[in-house]
């Protein structure tokens, strides 16, 4: 079995096992205990169902509907709705209602345009994590230009082996051998192979960017919006604990410093790139604790705890992810069950 198909199937069996938690009752009754102090959502694109049988990156998008549903679950759950600035506070202090915190990854046009007017319609405060290549058209959205090119080709060439992409089946299992592969490896490696993919695709990686992502004007409309904190998300995108220190650190303290002045406000919160283990570690969460962020979330999942006072660079978030689009697991997810079971045990996981 390849890695990819390891992954499918261990991403199945995580949602039978979802269904059949959700449906003993066991979830609800331990939330008081499970919960915590409450919960930082992650999101990436919100925009209306494209159905596609190769759509690879389905995990990061939602739909308005689904969006507003989930804004639904967590008031009627008795999630206060606050924004980032406060989540400290909330944190070392926490109160009888639980928290939580709507944050959106990478900074794409379609929050703008179908996310924006359903957190004003709900008067839901949320935060936006700007990567400022992204927002200039420089930096690469690598796991959308592998998409774009395996959709274009017949079949794709890595490693020494040819791989065919002439059905939609054969472009996912495609495309999750050779993310998995790359995402093993450096940056640099990462970003070569996929750029060599793409332009035999005939694929433009800076049309891409500018068509997905806000410019500075969209974002500083944006940032006008009383509900909406805009973060920090590097200049380039990298995966932070790859690089060598000193590049890292340039990565955040510039793409902080540019967002600052063109926006003429404090950015206090940081997101880590990819933010699993092998994106950002210790390393980095002291470097953003040194930087003075006032938090730094990651994409480790996990509610969050009192005992994340201590952790305040290393939060883990609830990922809203687009191939569970159902109320009952959005349900699920916040009573801080599953993520019990996922982290063995442990509340603090970083
Ligand atoms: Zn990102």
């Amino acid at each position: 079995m390849t890695n990819g198909e390891a992954r499918g199937l261990r991403a199945r069996a995580r949602g039978a096992g979802l269904r059949a938690l959700g449906a003993s009752g066991l979830p609800r009754l331990a939330a008081p205990f499970t919960r915590g102090a409450g919960a930082i959502l992650m999101f990436h694109h919100v925009r209306p169902a494209a159905p596609s049988a190769f759509a690879p990156n389905r995990g990061l998008e939602i739909t308005p509907e689904f969006l507003d549903e989930t804004i639904r679950a967590l008031r009627e759950g008795g999630f206060d709705i606050i924004s980032l600035d406060e989540a400290p506070d909330r944190i070392r202090h926490p109160a009888a209602r639980p928290f939580a915190v709507l944050t959106f990854d990478d900074g794409y046009r379609d929050n703008l345009i179908h996310a924006l007017p359903v957190l004003e319609r709900r008067g839901a405060p949320f935060t936006i994590f700007v990567a400022t290549g992204f927002a200039e058209g420089t930096a690469r959205l690598w796991w959308i230009e592998l998409e774009a090119a395996i959709r274009a080709l017949s079949s794709v060439s890595f490693e020494g082996v040819e791989l065919p992409c002439d059905t939609e089946a054969r472009k996912t299992a495609a495309f999750l051998r050779i993310y998995w592969r790359l995402r093993a490896g450096s940056e640099e490696r990462l970003l070569a192979e996929i750029c060599a993919l793409a332009d035999r695709a005939g694929v433009d990686p800076r049309a891409l960017t500018r068509d997905l992502c806000m410019d500075w004007d969209e974002i500083g409309a944006l940032a006008a919006n009383p509900l909406c904190t805009i973060g920090v998300h590097t200049l380039t995108h990298p995966r932070l604990a790859k690089l060598e220190a000193a590049a890292a650190q340039h990565e955040i303290e510039e793409s902080q410093a540019i967002i600052e002045t063109k926006l003429g406000r404090v950015a206090r919160h940081l997101a880590y790139p990819v933010g699993d283990p092998t994106s950002a570690g210790p390393r980095e969460f002291a470097m953003a604790a040194k930087l003075g962020f006032e938090t730094a979330v990651t994409t480790r999942k996990g509610m969050i705890f009192p005992d994340h006072a201590g952790l305040m660079t290393a939060l883990p978030r609830l990922s809203v992810n687009g191939d569970f689009q159902q109320r009952a697991f959005i349900d699920l997810l916040l009573t801080g069950a599953p993520f019990l079971l996922w982290n063995r045990g442990r509340r603090i996981a970083a």
